[in-house]
C-alpha cells in the first residue's frame, strides 16, 4: 500500500492548545533544559494529593474484587451520594437522576453527542475551555461564543440574545471558569436561565471547580434552576484531587424538557459499558469522608493567586483581572511585541523556560492577547517563575 489512509476531517481539524503546546518545550528538555510547566491543569501534577483514605477506599474496592463493569449508569450508592451534594446546591434530584462517568470529558461528550445535529448552534462562554468547541465540531455543530465581563463575573447578556438563532440548540456554562476563573453570580445565572427559556435551549453547565473559590460562598446554577431543562456536568479531578482516576458525573434537573434526552443519553452509557468500577468507590468516600482538604487546599490556593495576581499587575505590559475561582490567572498581553500571542507564549519558554498557553487557544475571539498560567505550583515556584516573567516582559 502506498497510499497513507484519510482520517476523517473532523477528526483532523481537533486543537487541544493546552496538551498541544507541549510538544515545544519537550523538545527544549530533551536538549537539556529544565522546564517549568504552568501549563497544566492538573493539581496532582503539583503535589496535591487525594487524601488517605480516599486512596484506601481505592485500594479496599480492588481487593474486596470490584474488577469488574460496574452498571452503566453507576454503582447506587454513589449515585445517591452526588444526589445529595447537588441537592446541597440547590437541586432537588434523586439516584436515577445522576449517571457517572469516566472524568466530565467523557460526561460533556456524551451530552454533546446527544444534543447537538449537524449545522446545530451552541453558546459557549468566551473564551472557554477547548474541549467544549472540540466536542461541538466533532458532531458538526458549530461553537459560538458570548462575551462575558470577566473583571466582574458577568456574561453580556444582550450579545448572548444577539447570538441566538433557530439553530441555537444550548448555552453552556463554566463557573469557576477554565481559562478565566470567573464566577457567575446567582442574579446572572437567572438571567441565562430566563433567556435560555425563551428560546427552548438547553442549559449545560460545568461546575468542576465547584468548591474552589476564593472570596464568596459558590452560589451554584442549583438555586435558580427551577425545572428548566439544567444539564450538570461535575467530577472528582479538580476539587478531590483525583484528575488520574477519570470519573465525573452528569446529573439532570428534575425537568419535563429533558425527558426524551434521559431516555436516549443512557444508551450512550451503555455503549461504553461503564465507568471505572473500583474508583467510584473512593470518589463516594471523597463525598462522604472528612473533608478538610479540601479547604486547605482552597486556602492555600487563594495564598497562590494573591501572590501571581499582585506580581503580574505589576509588571509593565501585562494586566490580570483576580480570578474567583478554579487555578489560573488568563493575563492580557498589552502592546503585544511579538506577532500573536501564540509567539509570546512560545518566546517566553524559549527565553525563561516557562511553559503557559496562549490566549487564542482558547478561542480566537476573546482568548487572543492573553496566556493563560497555572497558579498550582508552590509559592517559591511561583515566585521565581513571576521573576522570570518580569525579566522577560523588561
Ligand atoms: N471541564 C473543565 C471546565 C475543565 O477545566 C476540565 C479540565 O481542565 C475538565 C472539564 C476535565 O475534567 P475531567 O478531568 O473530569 O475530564
Amino acid at each position: 500500500m502506498s497510499q497513507c489512509l484519510k482520517v476523517s476531517k473532523k477528526v483532523s481539524g481537533v486543537e487541544y492548545a493546552i496538551r498541544d503546546i507541549v510538544s515545544s518545550a519537550k523538545y527544549l528538555e530533551n536538549q537539556g533544559r529544565t522546564i517549568n510547566y504552568l501549563n497544566i491543569g492538573d493539581p496532582v501534577q503539583y503535589g496535591f494529593q487525594p487524601p488517605e483514605n480516599v486512596k484506601q477506599a481505592l485500594i479496599d474496592a480492588i481487593k474486596k474484587g470490584s474488577n469488574f463493569y460496574s452498571a452503566s449508569e453507576g454503582i447506587q450508592e454513589l449515585r445517591e451520594a452526588i444526589a445529595q451534594k447537588e441537592n446541597s446546591k440547590g437541586l432537588s434530584i434523586g439516584a436515577d437522576d445522576v449517571l457517572v462517568t469516566n472524568g466530565v470529558s467523557e460526561g460533556l461528550d456524551m451530552v454533546i453527542s446527544s444534543v447537538v445535529e449537524e449545522g446545530d448552534e451552541v453558546l459557549l462562554p468566551g473564551p472557554y475551555y477547548p474541549p467544549y468547541a472540540s466536542y461541538i465540531r466533532l458532531r458538526g455543530g458549530i461553537p459560538v461564543e458570548f462575551a462575558v465581563d470577566h473583571a466582574n463575573s458577568t456574561p453580556d447578556i444582550d450579545d448572548i440574545r444577539s447570538k441566538i438563532t433557530p439553530k441555537t440548540v444550548a448555552i453552556c456554562l463554566i463557573s469557576p471558569n477554565n481559562p478565566t476563573g470567573s464566577v457567575f453570580e446567582q442574579n446572572s445565572l437567572k438571567k441565562l436561565i430566563d433567556v435560555a427559556n425563551e428560546h427552548n435551549l438547553y442549559i449545560i453547565c460545568d461546575e468542576i471547580y465547584d468548591q474552589i473559590v476564593f472570596d464568596k460562598k459558590f452560589a451554584g446554577i442549583g438555586k435558580v434552576a427551577g425545572n428548566s431543562p439544567v444539564i450538570i456536568l461535575n467530577g472528582f479531578s479538580k476539587v478531590h484531587l483525583m484528575s488520574g482516576w477519570r470519573i465525573g458525573y452528569i446529573a439532570f434537573n428534575n425537568s419535563p424538557h429533558l425527558e426524551l434526552i434521559r431516555e436516549n443519553l443512557p444508551k450512550l452509557a451503555r455503549v461504553r459499558i461503564s465507568a471505572n468500577h473500583p474508583v467510584q468507590y473512593a470518589a463516594l468516600e471523597s463525598l462522604q469522608g472528612p473533608q478538610e482538604y479540601i479547604s486547605k487546599f482552597v486556602s492555600e490556593l487563594k495564598k497562590h493567586r494573591d501572590l501571581v495576581v499582585k506580581r503580574l499587575n505589576e509588571m509593565s505590559g501585562i494586566s490580570c483581572s483576580n480570578p474567583k475561582g478554579a487555578f489560573y490567572v488568563f493575563p492580557k498581553i498589552e502592546n503585544n511585541r511579538f506577532k500573536s500571542d501564540k509567539e509570546f507564549v512560545l518566546e517566553l519558554l524559549k527565553q525563561k523556560n516557562i511553559l503557559t498557553v496562549h490566549g487564542s487557544g482558547f478561542g480566537t475571539k476573546y482568548g487572543s492577547d492573553h496566556f493563560r498560567l497555572v497558579f498550582l505550583p508552590n509559592m517559591e515556584i511561583l515566585e521565581s517563575a513571576m521573576n522570570k516573567i518580569e525579566d522577560f516582559m523588561h
